[in-house]
């Protein structure tokens, strides 16, 4: 079943021009609970890893937080958390030769924002080749730090900036943010810019990264010496109590939560928070990690063609 996100409640650009020329394109994943195989995209699912290839380890020296090793004297084996083919997600800029991106991470917290800290690999899963069996596991990790396996429904959705809007758009959008909530929320269908017209919530490719805090936007380390590119945001949550009601998928709305009677979860009787624990969490937090307090990891590569492609990572949390 595919996962559909509800048109804007407004048409973004006829009521803000000047945002258009700021419009992406941001490809949501959807993880839902299932069984993937090491040929499916996947988040917390098994990789088409060869086996010949050393499965990757972490040597860093942790601190001492709840969720540290309890022995750091031997190298962590680190966990799958995304894998994303060229098929479901062709929009990533994958190397040349290369169909499959991968993402583990060791699932300790590190100095650098204390979370797992990420590493990504771009592969040709077309080379028969016999795949890793089963990958070593971490000792002692927390539940929080490790993705359970879900299957994704990747969808194309149009995002405009929010934090990322410079500070004199942002100023002089401000009030007629407000007085377009105002007037939605009197009409009884509350609609705010920022929550439920700009950046989408969750786990994505492409489009803006749905900071939780200020924007970071790392250099690139190599020659190109600039801005890089985002190119996965992995949240904690999908949508949070207000952002919900643009961005649970369509096809999630029915036969849940409480209904308007229309019967297609449109109405705006229907809420997901009136949903029971179990299964708000299941659209909610399918892979069921916590970054921080509902924080987010982003992603980004070099997207000037620097020799390897530098790879960088963020995170925060609120
Ligand atoms: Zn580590
Ligand atoms: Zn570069």
């Amino acid at each position: 079943m595919p996962r559909t996100t509800p048109p804007p409640l407004l048409d973004v650009e006829a009521l803000f021009p000047m945002l258009k020329p700021l419009r992406r394109e941001a490809v949501r994943l959807h993880p839902r609970r299932g069984e993937p195989g090491p040929w499916d995209s996947s988040v917390g699912g098994p990789l088409s890893w060869p086996a010949s290839e050393p499965w990757p380890h972490c040597e860093d020296s942790h601190p001492r937080t709840r969720l540290a090793p309890a022995d750091d004297d031997f190298a962590h084996a680190m966990v799958p958390v995304l894998q994303l083919y060229a098929r479901d997600v062709p929009e990533l800029p994958f190397p040349e030769g290369t169909d499959v991106l991968q993402v583990v991470w060791c699932p300790f917290d590190h100095e650098a924002g204390y979370v797992p800290r990420p590493e990504i690999y771009w592969r040709d899963s077309t080379r028969s080749e016999p795949l890793i069996e089963e990958p070593p596991r971490p000792v002692g990790a927390g539940d929080v730090y490790l993705p359970d396996p879900c299957v994704l429904h990747p969808e194309r959705v149009v995002e405009y900036p929010n934090w990322d809007l410079d500070d004199e758009l942002a100023e002089e959008l401000e009030e007629t943010f407000e007085e377009m909530e105002e007037r939605a929320a009197e009409d009884g269908s509350p609609c705010a810019y920022r929550s439920h017209l700009s950046v989408a919530p969750g786990i994505k490719a492409g489009g803006y990264p749905s900071w939780t805090q200020d924007p970071y936007w790392p250099t690139c380390p190599g020659p190109c010496g600039q801005r890089m590119r985002h190119l996965v945001t992995i949240k904690s949550a999908e949508f949070d109590g207000v952002s919900w009601r643009r961005w649970v998928p369509v096809e999630d709305r029915s036969g849940g939560g409480t209904d308007d009677g229309s019967g297609d979860g449109s109405g705006d009787g229907w809420n997901v928070l009136g949903l029971p624990y179990e299964e708000r969490k299941a659209l909610q937090r399918a892979p069921d990690i916590m970054l921080g307090d509902m924080g987010g990891m982003y992603l980004f590569v070099c997207g000037h063609g620097c020799p390897g492609m530098p790879f960088r990572y963020h995170s925060d949390c609120s």
